[in-house]
């Protein structure tokens, strides 16, 4: 397949100057990086592509050979990375542009995606874990102490998390790497000498080897078990919202550190309110005597009951407001608003007695609705109804 041209595919001039191609990287990198295009493979390409192409560009010496000669002047693997997945990609983002660059760029994930490659000192970092947290409204309002149950490894109790069962003795400094983790290549070529540096294979980066196991974990450093946390969640939290307990999540490897817990939220259907944003929603039903007459009513409300003043007049459908009787926002504490709609209760059954009532209410002028314009003349649809039937 004929490669690109560098230019074309940052979308800048031959004259471009250095600010000019990172400004147009950072925005295609904006574009199309993985963390935005998740199992996106198209937009993965480019992001390879657009990466290469920035690599090169970027560097004075290698935009000089690349004019001069084209993609001949340069080298896969020597002038650019050659990545076979995403993990290298972020493995490679350090030695490209230094990390404070993309934590610019993509904030903290990135840089700690990142960073988690970096050769490590100790044990491997142990994964996240990731637990639902159903919570009722009562709940959020007030904000609340849970205690979770959950499966993941911990560290092991028999060598402490270092897996070797003689202790730090059961290491040796693995001898491929001398303990660094790391392994060097230099190469050569016309342009010049070449440093590749990649993680040791045979240590994966830690610089030791294990030489005697710990029998109860066989050398990983941890074992699954069941663990109950207590966490205290905060006032205001809503659906979907994920709360990051840092070093709760899985034991990492031979005495690496350990993951985080993420707690997604889920909110429990409440019989009364319906929530939106910080504010609720409730129906409320009144009689049609409260409704013409006002009155006050009682109101449930997410911290117990509360009186609704109703005035005189007021018409199925209005909307009465309950200034801060709503949920907490979780920044600053500040209520919404607790929102009831009015109902009107028409009555099923009623007695000979109520019958009487009604009926002689019936007769009064107030009690039928004002007839409207549109419908004013006999030969509307409500005039013939009431020819035909004189109500
Ligand atoms: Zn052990
Ligand atoms: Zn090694």
């Amino acid at each position: 397949m004929a490669k690109r041209d560098y230019y074309q595919i940052l979308g800048v001039s031959r004259q471009a100057t250095l600010d000019e191609i990172k400004s147009a990287y950072r925005k295609l990198a904006m574009q199309y990086h993985p963390d935005r295009n998740p199992g996106n493979k198209e937009a993965e390409e480019r992001f390879k592509e657009i990466t290469e192409a920035y690599e090169v560009l970027s560097d004075e010496e290698k935009r000089r050979r690349y004019d001069q000669f084209g993609h001949e002047g340069i080298r896969a693997g020597q002038d650019f990375h050659q990545y076979s997945s995403m993990e290298d990609i972020f493995s490679a983002f350090g030695d490209i542009f230094g990390s404070s660059f993309f934590e610019d760029l993509f904030g903290e994930q990135s840089s700690r995606r990142h960073t988690a490659r970096q050769p490590k000192p100790q044990g491997e970092r142990g994964a996240d874990l990731r637990v639902q947290l159903p919570l009722r409204l009562e709940e959020i309002a007030s904000g609340v102490e849970k205690t979770i149950r959950v499966k993941r490894y911990l560290t092991c109790s028999t060598c402490n998390g270092s897996g070797s069962r003689s202790g730090s003795s059961g290491f040796t400094t693995c001898p491929r790497c001398n303990g660094t983790g790391q392994i060097s290549q230099v190469s050569r070529s016309m342009f010049g000498q070449f440093v590749n540096i990649t993680t040791c294979p045979s240590c994966n980066g830690t610089g030791t080897i294990l030489t005697d196991p710990c029998p109860a974990c066989k050398g990983e450093g941890r074992t699954l078990g069941e663990d109950t946390i207590k966490v205290s969640i905060p006032a205001g939290v809503y659906e979907g919202m994920q709360l990051t307990l840092r070093r709760k999540g899985h034991a990492g490897r031979q005495s690496g550190p350990p993951g985080d817990l993420v707690i997604i939220i889920q909110e429990i259907e409440h019989p009364y309110f319906t929530r939106q944003g910080n504010h609720l929603h409730y129906h409320l039903t009144i009689s049609f005597p409260d409704a013409v007459l006002g009155g006050e009513v009682e109101v449930p409300t997410i911290d117990g009951t509360a009186l609704l003043q109703i005035k005189p007049g007021t018409q199925p459908g209005t909307i009465l407001r309950m200034r801060g009787k709503g949920l907490p926002r979780m920044e600053t504490g500040e209520r919404g608003d607790q929102l009831v709609t009015v109902n009107i209760y028409v009555p099923t059954k009623v007695t000979q007695r109520e019958r009487e009532l009604l009926r002689e209410l019936a007769e009064s002028e107030n009690i039928a609705p004002k007839r409207r314009r549109k419908e004013s003349k006999e030969t509307g649809f409500f005039g013939k109804f009431r020819n035909n039937f004189s109500l």
